[in-house]
């Protein structure tokens, strides 16, 4: 009864009328128990349409005026039970005043509050701290939460050694990938198990469940059973960070926007879709210029939309509307190569190691926020990445492969319809 004598009080505030009888109240007996149901109900009926609510006003027998929380005793009938009853004068008064509808204040619409996050994080997220586990570097650190490892340098002046951290210590991270509520469970391995059923089983890619083992399994390739493999189960995002979706902050306009101009290295696929900030403007040309004195020659570099002037809604695109984000084609071999129309890639039409320099060149702005990336490319690039020398550490934090294209983590991170081009959206 306590709990719905509270529910009555804030169904009674939270509506800011005077004793609004709903409907459904009037209807129900008045035994205690339905009293719980009604106060409970109560929200709802407070969301019914004028009309209804004057009806229920005018109800005979609903006398409090008073706001707050002692005017809900007229809300509903078993909690009035529980107050002591208004002085008989003051009802007398009550009876005696004509019976006209109150004015209500209208309310504001709802709108969605998205709370400031830390001033490190420039208000976009709030800080997370990291504990570090065994066999963690920065590099993956940063992966794991969708941010450079330079971030984690600048943001973590405590820590002496950048390449030498410490199982327990704290890393401090403004997370892109928002974190987890996490559950270590040890599974035993049976007779007959496999490392590859054991990985599906928990939604893992065989990499991503060997990088979760803080010793190193004694031979990957055959787990005997009794041994004990680690996984850690994801759940969902810490509440501190629900009301974030670094995703999905940039904005609606775009304000001071310029038109990417025409260069002699790329070619503007729609320039009245090409509006982006002027950092993002200056970006892109800056990518493609580093890109093209490494790798001379070539196709051009083809260059999608970015946004319209004045920025909003461009559809089919979610993004694409605050002058932040571009679409690049990959760099390709073959018949499309010149074609300005993006074409899917596969093994023998994407020009690897030039569309691994173009990308790279992106990154190497330190402006990027995330690339979307097919992932059956991302396996391309990372494994010609990898044996062109690049440490896995640096591949820990760019790309999501080899962790499962579900497994949010990197700079880089599939999303449907990339496999003909790549989404770069900057920070700026
Ligand atoms: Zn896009």
């Amino acid at each position: 009864m306590g709990a719905a004598w509270i529910c009555a009080i804030v169904a009674a505030t939270s509506v800011g009328a005077p004793a609004p009888v709903s409907g459904r109240s009037a209807a129900g007996p008045s035994s205690g128990r339905a009293g719980t149901v009604e106060a409970e109900a109560e929200p709802s009926g407070a969301r019914d349409p004028e009309g209804k609510r004057r009806r229920a006003h005018a109800e005979p027998g609903a006398p409090g005026r008073r706001r707050g929380p002692e005017g809900a005793e007229a809300t509903d009938r078993p909690a009035a039970a529980l107050v002591p009853t208004p002085p008989p004068e003051r009802v007398a008064a009550a009876a005696r005043r004509p019976k006209r509808p109150k004015r209500r204040r209208r309310r504001p619409k709802p709108r969605r509050v998205v709370p400031k996050g830390h001033p490190d994080c420039d208000g976009r997220v709030p800080i997370h701290e990291h504990v570090v586990q065994k066999g963690e570097h920065l590099g993956r650190i940063a992966g794991k939460y969708g941010v450079r490892r330079r971030d984690l340098v600048r943001l973590n002046p405590h820590l002496r050694d950048p390449d030498l951290i410490h199982p327990g210590q704290r890393v401090r991270v403004c997370p892109e990938i928002l974190p987890r509520v996490e559950t270590e469970i040890f599974y035993t391995v049976q007779p007959g198990d496999t490392l590859t059923g054991i990985a599906a089983q928990y939604d893992l890619s065989v990499e991503a469940l060997l990088e979760l083992q803080k010793e190193p399994l004694e031979d990957p390739n055959r787990i005997r059973p009794g041994e004990r493999v680690r996984i850690v189960v994801q759940g969902p995002v810490l509440p501190a960070f629900r009301p974030f979706d670094p995703e999905r902050v940039e904005g609606d306009r775009l304000v001071a926007g310029m038109q990417l101009p025409p260069g002699a290295h790329y070619h503007v696929k729609r320039p009245h879709l090409a509006w982006g900030t002027p950092h993002t403007v200056r970006l892109i040309q800056k990518a493609i210029d580093r890109y093209r004195r490494r790798r001379p020659g070539g196709p051009k570099i083809f260059v999608g939309d970015i946004s319209k002037r004045g920025g909003g809604k461009l559809p089919p695109h979610l993004s694409h509307r605050a002058g932040r984000d571009v679409d690049i084609g990959y760099v390709r071999r073959g018949k499309n190569a010149n074609n300005p129309r993006f074409t899917v890639v596969d093994d023998r039409t994407l020009d690897v190691p030039r569309t691994w320099e173009l990308v790279k060149a992106f990154l190497e702005t330190n402006e990027v926020r995330f690339i979307f990336m097919d992932y059956r490319v991302q396996k391309k690039l990372y494994e010609y990445a990898r044996s062109q020398g690049v440490p896995k550490e640096t591949l820990d934090e760019l790309f999501q492969y080899p962790r499962g294209r579900h497994r949010a983590h990197g700079i880089i991170r599939h999303w449907r319809s990339h496999r003909d081009h790549f989404h770069v959206r900057f920070r700026k």
